[in-house]
C-alpha cells in the first residue's frame, strides 16, 4: 500500500496532483510520499517491537538528507557504505552510535572518519581491513567496535548482480574462515568484538534464505561464545524484496515472525539494514513524453528521463510499472519507453502495453524510490532531476534540479 492513487482520472501523491508538481518544477523529477516513507519504516521497525533491535536504514538505497532526517526522527540508525554516506547521515542528525559501516573497500580516510565520529560498529570484510582499522584506532587513541561480515554461502535466489552471500561473491568472510578471523581479532589491541554481521543480497522474495543464513550464524555465535568471544549484536543485513510487478515477497511482519521464532534464547540485539522495502514503493519518477515514434517493428515513446536518471532497467533489466499521470481510458498499444541517451540500453520499459499515449503526456515510473535517484548520474551531461517530498497537500523540493553550471563544477581548462 502506498499513497499514489487516481482521483477523477488524475494521479495524486497524497493530496497533491502530480501534474501540479510538474507544472512547478518541470520534468523529469523524483517524487516521494512522506506518509508512505513513515508507514513503511514503522511497518518494518514495529514488526520487531518485541525484541531488542535497531533498524539501520540502508543509505545507499535513497540518500537524500531530508529523507535520512525523517528516518532519524523516527529513531532509525543508518547502514553506510562510504565516508560520503557517513557525512550525509551526520548532517541529517543521525546519532553516530546508531551507524554501522559496511562495505568491502573502506579506505583509510573513511575508517578514520568513522572512528572520529564514534559510530556503533565496523562490519569488517577482510583481514587486511581489520589490521588497518586496528592501526588507525591505535593511532587515534580510540577503540573500534567490530563485527565480521560473514558470507554464509546461501543462495538468495535473486538477480545475480544483487546477490552478495554466495561463495563466489566478493563480500564478507566465509563461515569457516570467520572463526579464525575472530580469534585473530581477539589479539588486536584496539578492537572490541561486539557482533556478527551478514547481508546476503537484495530483492529477496522468500524468507527461507534468511532462515538458512540465521541458522548458520547461530552455529558460529555458539562456537565463538565457547571461545569466550561475547557477541552482543547480530546484524542480519537488508534485502527484503518488494512488489515491482507480480512478486509476492513476505510482509515485514511475516519476515519478523519467522526470524523472531528462530532467535529465541540467542540473547543478542538485532540489527537490520533495510533499504528497498522501506523506500522502493514510496517514490516515483515522473517523466514527460517528448516524442512518439513509429519504427519499422516497434512503437517508441521517447521520454525526458533516461538511464542516467533511473539505471535499474538498463543495469538489471528491472521491471518498473509505468502509468499515465492523466488516465483517459484509451485502448492499449505495445511500446518501448526509451530515454534520450545515446545507448540502446537506455530504456525504462520494453514491449509494454500502455494505454495510447500522446506527445506531451506525463508518465509515472512507479517503485522508483530505491536505487533510483541514488544511482543516477550525469551521463550525456544531463543535469540530474530534482527530488520532491510530498506531505499531505503540500510539496517541498528536497533537492534542486542540477544546472549546467553544476555539471562543470570542479572542472578547469589548464
Ligand atoms: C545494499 C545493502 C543493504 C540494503 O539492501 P536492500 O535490499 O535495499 O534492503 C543492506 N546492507 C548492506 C551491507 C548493503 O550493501
Amino acid at each position: 500500500m502506498h499513497h499514489f492513487h487516481y482521483q477523477d482520472g488524475r494521479l495524486y501523491c497524497e493530496q497533491v496532483p502530480i501534474e501540479v508538481i510538474a507544472q512547478e518544477v518541470g520534468t523529469p523529477f523524483y517524487c516521494y510520499s512522506r506518509a508512505t516513507l513513515i508507514r513503511h519504516f514503522h511497518a518494518f521497525d514495529k514488526a520487531f517491537a518485541e525484541v531488542n533491535h535497531l533498524t539501520c536504514f540502508s543509505v545507499k538505497s535513497c540518500s537524500n538528507v531530508a529523507i535520512l532526517h525523517l528516518f532519524a526522527t523516527l529513531g532509525a540508525g543508518m547502514d553506510i557504505v562510504s565516508g560520503g554516506e557517513l557525512y550525509r547521515s551526520l548532517k541529517a542528525g543521525v546519532q553516530p552510535d546508531k551507524i554501522v559501516f559496511s562495505g568491502v573497500g573502506k579506505s583509510e580516510e573513511e575508517i578514520v572518519y568513522g572512528l572520529e565520529a564514534g559510530i556503533l560498529m565496523f562490519n569488517l570484510e577482510s583481514p587486511q581491513e581489520m589490521m588497518l582499522l586496528d592501526e588507525c584506532a591505535g593511532r587515534l587513541g580510540r577503540r573500534a567496535s567490530i563485527a565480521i561480515r560473514v558470507n554464509p554461502d546461501v543462495d538468495p535466489r535473486t538477480h545475480p548482480y544483487i546477490s552478495t552471500g554466495l561463495k563466489e561473491n566478493k563480500f564478507g568472510i566465509d563461515l569457516e574462515a570467520s572463526e579464525a578471523m575472530y580469534a585473530q581479532a581477539m589479539e588486536m589491541d584496539n578492537l572490541d568484538i561486539i557482533g556478527v554481521g551478514c547481508h546476503i543480497g537484495s530483492q529477496l522474495t522468500e524468507v527461507a534464505p534468511f532462515v538458512d543464513t540465521l541458522d548458520r550464524l547461530k552455529g558460529l555465535i555458539a562456537k565463538l561464545r565457547q571461545r569466550n568471544i561475547q557477541i552482543r549484536y547480530l546484524d542480519l543485513g537488508g534485502g527484503l524484496g518488494i512488489t515491482y510487478a507480480n512478486e509476492d515477497p513476505p510482509h515485514p511482519t511475516e519476515y519478523a515472525r519467522v526470524l523472531i521464532e528462530d532467535l529465541r534464547h540467542l540473547d543478542c540485539s538485532l540489527i537490520f539494514e533495510p533499504g528497498r522495502v522501506i523506500v522502493g514503493n514510496a517514490g516515483t519518477l515522473i517523466t514527460r513524453v517528448l516524442y512518439t515514434k513509429k519504427g519499422p517493428v516497434k512503437n517508441f515513446l521517447v521520454v525526458d528521463a533516461g538511464m542516467n536518471d533511473l539505471f535499474r532497467p538498463s543495469l538489471y533489466g528491472s521491471y518498473h510499472h509505468i502509468q499515465p499521470v492523466i488516465d483517459r481510458e484509451r485502448p492499449e498499444v505495445r511500446v518501448d519507453v526509451v530515454g534520450p541517451i545515446c545507448e540502446s540500453s537506455d530504456f525504462l520499459a520494453r514491449d509494454r502495453d500502455l494505454p495510447q499515449i500522446d506527445q506531451g503526456d506525463l508518465l509515472a515510473v512507479m517503485s522508483a524510490g530505491a536505487y533510483g535517484f541514488s544511482m543516477s548520474s550525469n551521463y550525456n551531461s544531463r543535469p540530474r532531476p530534482p527530488e520532491i517530498l510530498v506531505q499531505e497537500d503540500k510539496f517541498e523540493v528536497i533537492r534542486d534540479r542540477e544546472t549546467y553550471e553544476d555539471l562543470l563544477r570542479g572542472e578547469r581548462i589548464p
